[in-house]
Formats: structure tokens, sequence, C-alpha cells
């Protein structure tokens, strides 16, 4: 057995090895002890190889899923190496001791799961593979619960914002990639070759070209085939249902970073929870499906106006008619989700319960198509796929009992009066069992034991069962009774009337179990063979509950459908927080609505103001207006008209992310050099307190040299929420920057912030109210104000802390001065003719050069 096991598990190295034995899935070596520990389960040993014990543990078939869920959560992978054949076929091959072969037949990753128990409800799981072809990368992602199947080319410097944006549970790449890291799956380089994955994807689909699915590149086929691969691995060749790929392409949504994804906390808060997100503050799906739709919107937001609008019509027309809106909800919410029913099924992990979703989930989305006749173009798009399934509704009505079990192998599932020879083998059953009932009455009344039963195990079968004080008659060699078992206070015994009818009874049933059977392979074949008009339907639903979500929400917030142009604009009247808001409701308060007004004249807003004054809220308010816009929702606020943003960015100063334990100071200065090499004029820029993280000295400097830049070099959109006061005095040099702040007011020596941003500077910092509002000891306080005192006479002398910076250079005429630096260097070097030089006239050149620099 250890041979065998060994053999195994040499196929399954990077995995943990669940190795069937009866109703156990046992584990040994190492194996054994990671999973004791993640799984809080005794750890045992079991024999001896190469003269030490074999640690073990081992966890019942019948709650494996519990105990995988776990291992997969904690990072692992697990094989199962299941019995391939019954212990008396391996009898009948190799005699009584003979081994019962064992073969791997899946492994379970993060990324190809199907189990509803494993499974967020709300999330998609993708698992994605990057492929690289000639210096270019590109993305597939496969969500195998429902089938979904995307390419995507990216440039090599987006490829962290993508994977950011699927939040992939599962990355795999080539052995020999350049862009794994320490969590990716590595697979041989081989299975990433993009003409054998060119070939794959033809045989998958069974196509001779794949031009009908749109132009793959290399680097797009790589990812594909070699997540195709990757997939039919992992499920030992029964590869789940692929839907055809759609090509999507990366450039056709709002480009947003992963530094941005975390500090905006769109779809997840930073510690990984989505109650606190945006998602979660605009999510009122009512189904799964729904949510995960929803999810993959926020996530990546459009660019196309039109498509934006036409998502926007459809929110509207459910948000103009409330009642059309209560009743299509009350609909989706009754509906099962059919997405992950059919990709179970096509996993060949499929139950009568989840055909029986299907059955209810197609039936219902008919009926609900004809409550939606007339509407805006997507909802005229959108209808039509939710019909078209009737002779596989009406088959699985006719086949199927009301509600389904999980469990196939009881049987149970198909309906009486579907097959005519099942209903007679049941009616034998039941006749059988009737029989049985009617025995038992007759042996109480023979031997006079009214405690006598009929009873029925697993081992014995159909069995009369008396107590041991009564035994003694039915022992007698003459009784009619054959002894089968004594146990304490129970005594078993057989009858050949009773076996007589038992076996007609259990032949009954393993006939009509047969029979279900077979019905279950041909309504499972039946719905496969539409399942890409299914998956249609789920997803023609999941746009359905996202709209209609978004209109409840909308009608719920006060919130405005916005207006998008194409110039670069920013116009929020009302604006605020969907998050803030709501926490800021639980405590009792009010939310303060703030404006925000971009445009070319004014597209930098420095904004100052004391801490807890309400920056970082105005700041982020404005950035998830515009992600909401583009994803096709109202916004929390009455009125915004916004100009697409091709780039949204968001930094945060580094003091906020210290929780997060990195050099942070280092990792905000490479988050604000990405922004000033990408952001473009059409892009917006929020950054909250930049350059805290260092010395006064040099944050204020590096404040100062971004704000220049991003206003000179990159004129895009952009908040700026800074505690250096000194930095107002830009507003004199950049013309397109305006100062604002948070009010606050002291009042009564308490001070009062009003959360309300106002224009000009903030006419002083209130750092120290600030700190006796956070319940500093009076005493400290007043020592603070002592020192206070002393830097600003200090400071009042020499000028303060920005003397000088006036006289700096404007930003362009430094940079000029810079390049014609440069320039008169560079034409230096070139008059030089380095192969005539005398050693005296080099040294004299290289005097002339430094001079210059
Ligand atoms: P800052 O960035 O200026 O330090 P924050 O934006 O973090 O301030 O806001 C601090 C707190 O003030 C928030 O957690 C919230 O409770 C409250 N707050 C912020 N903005 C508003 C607002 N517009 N209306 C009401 N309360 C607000």
């Amino acid at each position: 057995m250890m041979a065998q096991y060994l053999t195994l598990k040499a196929e399954a190295e990077d995995c943990l090895l669940f190795y069937r034995m009866g109703d156990f899935f046992e584990l040994f070596f190492d194996d054994a002890r990671i999973a004791s520990g993640v799984l809080d389960i005794a750890l045992t040993s079991r024999g001896e190889h190469g003269g030490e014990k074999i640690p073990m543990c081992g966890v019942p078939v019948h709650a494996a899923t519990a105990y995988l869920q776990r291992l997969i959560k904690a990072g692992h992978r697990v094989a199962i190496a299941e019995q391939t054949e019954t212990p008396a076929e391996a009898k009948a091959r190799g005699g009584s001791k003979a081994l019962v072969s064992r073969g791997i037949v899946r492994v379970v990753t993060a990324g190809t799961l199907t189990e509803e128990a494993l499974l967020d409800a709300k999330s998609d799981n993708w698992c994605v593979a990057i492929g690289e072809a000639g210096g270019t990368v590109a993305l597939a992602a496969a969500d195998i619960s429902t089938g979904r199947f995307v390419v995507i080319d990216v440039k090599a410097d987006a490829l962290g914002a993508e994977l950011a944006r699927l939040a992939a549970a599962e990355v795999v790449a080539a052995e020999n990639a350049a862009h794994a890291d320490a969590a990716t799956t590595l697979r041989p380089s081989a299975t990433f070759d993009s003409g054998q994955g060119e070939d794959r994807l033809k045989r998958l689909y069974g196509v001779a070209t794949l031009d009908g699915f749109g132009q793959f590149s290399r680097a797009g086929l790589s990812a594909a085939g070699g997540l195709v691969a990757y997939l039919d691995h992992t499920a030992k060749g029964a590869l789940p249902f692929l839907r055809p790929p759609v090509l999507s392409q990366a450039a056709g949504a709002m480009a947003i970073d992963a530094a941005t994804r975390e500090s905006l906390e769109l779809t997840q808060t930073a510690n990984g929870q989505r109650k606190g997100s945006l998602l979660d503050a605009v999510d009122r799906t009512v189904t799964g499906a729904g949510a995960r739709a929803l999810a993959g919107d926020i996530g990546a937001p459009l660019m196309d106006r039109d498509a934006i609008e036409a998502r926007l019509d459809l929110v509207q027309h459910f948000h103009d008619d409330a009642a059309l809106r209560e009743r299509l909800r009350a609909a989706l919410r009754a509906l099962p989700d059919i997405g992950r029913a059919i990709g179970r099924i096509a996993a060949g992990r499929g139950s009568p319960r989840d055909l029986g979703q299907l059955r209810d989930g197609l039936d219902g989305a008919w009926a609900l198509s004809e409550q939606l006749s007339n509407g805006p173009p997507l909802l005229r798009e959108t209808t039509p796929r939710l019909r078209g399934h009737g002779e596989l509704i009406d088959l699985l009505r006719r086949a199927l009992v009301p509600s389904p079990p999980i469990e196939a192998s009881e049987g149970g599932y198909i309906a009486a009066g579907y097959d005519v020879a099942l209903d007679d083998l049941r009616d034998a059953g039941a006749g059988g069992r009737r029989a049985i009932a009617a025995l038992e009455a007759e042996f109480r009344q023979k031997t006079g034991i009214t405690a006598l039963k009929i009873r029925h195990n697993g081992v014995l079968g159909y069995h009369v069962e008396v107590p041991a004080r009564s035994a003694d008659a039915l022992m007698k060699p003459d009784s009619g009774f054959t002894h089968r078992q004594t146990l304490a206070g129970v005594v078993r015994f057989n009858t050949p009337e009773l076996h007589e009818v038992a076996s007609k009874v259990a032949q009954a049933g393993a006939h009509a179990l047969a029979a279900e059977a077979a019905h279950l392979e041909e309504l499972t074949t039946a719905a496969l063979a539409s399942r890409e008009a299914i998956a249609a339907t789920a997803d023609a639903l999941a746009r359905l509950d996202v709209a209609s979500g978004l209109a409840e929400r909308a009608v719920e917030g006060g919130w405005v459908r916005p207006e998008l142009v194409d110039h670069s604009c920013f116009e929020v009247t009302g604006g605020r927080h969907p998050v803030v808001e709501a926490a800021v409701a639980r405590s009792g308060e009010r939310f303060v609505a703030n404006d925000c007004q971009l445009s070319e004249a004014s597209r930098l807003w420095l904004v100052t103001g004391p801490n807890m004054g309400g920056k970082s809220t105005f700041l982020r308010q404005n950035a998830l207006i515009a992600v909401l816009a583009q994803a096709g929702s109202y916004v929390p606020a009455t009125h915004a008209r916004i100009g697409l943003v091709d780039r949204l960015f968001s930094r945060v100063g580094a003091s906020d992310n210290l929780a997060r334990g990195r050099s942070t100071f280092m990792v905000e200065m490479v988050e604000t050099a990405a922004i000033l090499a990408q952001a473009t004029p059409r892009s917006f820029v929020i950054l909250d307190e930049v350059g805290r993280g260092t010395s006064t000295y040099d944050g204020l400097a590096i404040a100062w040299a971004v704000v220049e830049a991003i206003h000179e070099d990159n004129r895009c959109r952009c908040l700026f929420a800074t505690h250096y006061h000194e930095l107002t005095r830009l507003a004199e040099r950049c013309e397109a920057l305006t100062l604002h702040h948070v009010r606050a007011r002291e009042w009564k020596g308490e001070l009062v912030l009003l959360h309300e941003v106002s224009e000009g500077p903030a006419d002083r910092s209130y750092g120290l109210a600030v700190a006796r509002l956070a319940g500093m000891p009076p005493t400290t306080v007043a020592r603070a104000k002592a020192v206070l005192a002393k830097l600003e006479a200090g400071r009042a002398k020499t000028g303060g802390l920005a003397a000088g910076l006036d006289d700096l250079p404007l930003f362009a005429a430094a940079v000029q001065a810079e390049e014609e630096q440069c320039d008169a260097i560079r034409a230096e070097v070139e008059k030089l003719d380095v192969d005539a030089l005398s050693p005296r006239e080099a040294l004299d050149a290289l005097y002339k050069l430094k001079a210059l620099a």
C-alpha cells in the first residue's frame, strides 16, 4: 500500500494527498503533519517506513468538503486519490490479498472550485494564467463555476493592475515566466506554447479557426492555452465547462492600478473585507450572480460613453418605475443561481438539485421576460435571452420531483409518472415494504413477543430484532428463526419468509436506483446541450439584478444620474461619500455634502485644514463618484457632470499606511512616481498628504515639486490634500491651482469641525485643538502650547519654514534651464574626437565639461 501511496504522491508533489481508504481520506508523512495542524485534528501513526513510524491523520469522506475548504483557505492544494475499483473487483483481479487500485481523480485548488460550499456566492472565482510571447503579455481568466472565460492583452506595466482588478483566486504561469511571484502556480513551459495553445483551443471548441472568437495575440494564445491545459490537469482530463473566450480590452476600461484600488477600497477594504467597501455600500442586488456582476462593473468602470449611457438608461428605467422595480426584484430574489448550477453540472459534479435549480431558474426567467416588454435598448437586448429553454424546462418539470436532493445515491429524485417502468419498480418496493410490515405483526402474534421489530441496516439488511430476555424461544431450532447476531440487550434473527420478501424489495430498489441514474444522465446531457444559452440567460438575469439594484440604491440614497461629457470637467454638487455617510449616520450625525468644481481653469485643488476635518473623505468621495458614474451607476450627489476619466489614481501619504508594515515612505514615493509617469490630461488624481512620510523639509520639498509637476506636466484633474500650509504659496505661481480648506471653528475653547469645504486657504492648523479633542491630557496640551509659541517666535525671526521658496524659479523655467545645460554639455561631448585627443587635450576637455555641469 505504501508503494502505491508513494507513487501517487510523486504525481502530486505540490499537493496534500487525500488517499481514500474506505470511509476516510487518509494523509501520511508531512501531509499529515501539515493537515493535522491546519485542521486541528489528531495526528496518529500507522505502520512503519524505513524503521520510523508513519505519521497519519484522516478525515471522513462525508465531511471532506468542510476540511477541504479550510485547507484551500490556508493556501494549500489538495490531490484526491479515489479507489478506482471496488474491493470485489480487486479480489477478482488479483486474489484475496489484492490491493484496490487508486488514482488521482482531481486536484482541488483555490482557482478550480465549483462546490457551492467552497465558493462565495457574491464573488467571481477567477483562475488566471499569465501568457507571454515576443515581449508582450496577456492574461486568460476563467471562472469554472460559471464557465466564464476572458482573454486580455495587457501592457507589462499594467499587469499588476489587471491582476488586482480580477482579484484572482489563483494565478498560473509558465515555470520560466518573468512575471511570476511566490504565490504563482508554476506549470511546464511547454503548456504555455502559443502554437499548442491555439491547437488546444481549436480542439476544445471543435473549430478550424479561432477567428470567430476574435483576433488573439500570440501572448493571448499562450495564456489561454496554458490555462486550459492547467484546468485539464487539475480535473484529470474531465475539463470543466468553458464558454468560448471573450477578448477583452484592458484599454476599454478606466485604468485603476492596484495601489489605487486598495486605497479607495473599491471592492474590499484594506484588511480584505467586503464590508466597508464601496461595493458593499452600493450593492442592493438580490442574487449571487448579480452581486458578482456588480463587483465586476465597479472594478472595471467603462470608458465608452455609449456603453455607460446604455447602462444608465436601464438603471433609470427601473429608477423611475417603482412598481416594476419591486416586481423584478421580488422575482429575481426567488431564483436559484443557474450560472453556478450549470457550472457544477458541466464539471461532472452536478446533483439532482442542480437540475432542479435549472428548471426553476429558467422557468422563472421566462416568466420574468413577459413582464419586461418595453424599455431602453439594453433591456430589449436582454429580455430575449431570458427565454428559449421551453423544451428543457418542460423535460425537467416532467422528470424531476419538486425539490430534488443533493445526493443522487439514494434516488428519489425522478418524479412519479415520468417512467412507467420506474413506477412499477417503486410499486413493487412499496408493496414489499407493506408485506414486511404485515410480517412484523404476524411474527409478534405467532411468538407472543410484543417488543419484536423488523429492522433494516446496511450489514444485515432486513432482520427480526427482539430484546435479549425474550430471545430464548426463537433460539430453538424448530422456531423457524435463524440466529444472526447477539448484541448487548438485543438479539437479531432472520426467517425464510422475511428473506424472500426482503430480497424482492432490495432487487426492486436496486433496479429503481439504476433507472433513476440513467435518467439523471439523460437529463444532464440535455442540460449540457444548451449550456451556452443557459449561461447567457444567467448573464441576462445578473444584468437585470445589477441595474435594478443600482436603481434601488439610487432611490434609497437620493442619488442622481450623472451627465457624462468628453471634455475634462468634473462638476459635482452636493457630493457625498457613500461609506462614510453610512458610518456617520450610524452614529446619529449628519453627513455634510460638498461641491467639487474642476475645470480647465481650475483643475488642481489644494485642500488644507485640520486633521479629522474631512479632507480625505472629500478627496475619496469624488474619486468614488467618478468610478460609480463610469460603472453605469447613479452617484451620491444632487448634480454631477463628469468628463470621462481615463485613469484614476489615489495615493495616501505614508503614515496612514503604517499598519501595513512596509517601508512606507519608499512605497509612497514609488507610487507617486507612477502617477507622474502615467497621468494624462484626462486622468483624475487624488493625493492625500503626500510627503508626510519623511522629515518636514524633505516632505514639503517633495510635495511642492509633485504639485508643480502635476500642474505643469500631467495637467490632469487633481485634488491634493496637505497639512503643509506653505504649499498655499503655489497658488501664486500655478494659474490652474486654486485653494480650498475644510472649515473648523473654535467655540468656547472647543474645536468644532464643520466638514465643509470652502474656498481659500485654512487660516491655521488647529493641531493642538485636535489633540485636545482626541483626549490628550490638559497638562500635555498646555505644554505643547508653550513649545509651539517658542517655535513660532523662531519661525517669525527666520521668515518661516518656507522662507526663500518664493525665490525659486518657476517649474517650467527650472526645467528649461536644466534642459539648456544638458544641451550645452551634449554639444561639447559631440565635438570631441576622442581618438585624436592627446592625454593633455583630454584632461582639458574634462575640465571644460566639469565647468559646464
Ligand atoms: P482628514 O483627512 O481631514 O484628517 P477625514 O476625511 O479622515 O479627515 O475625516 C475624519 C472624520 O470626520 C471621518 O471619519 C468622519 O467621521 C468625519 N467626516 C468627514 N467628512 C465628513 C462630512 N462631509 N460630513 C460629516 N462628517 C464627516
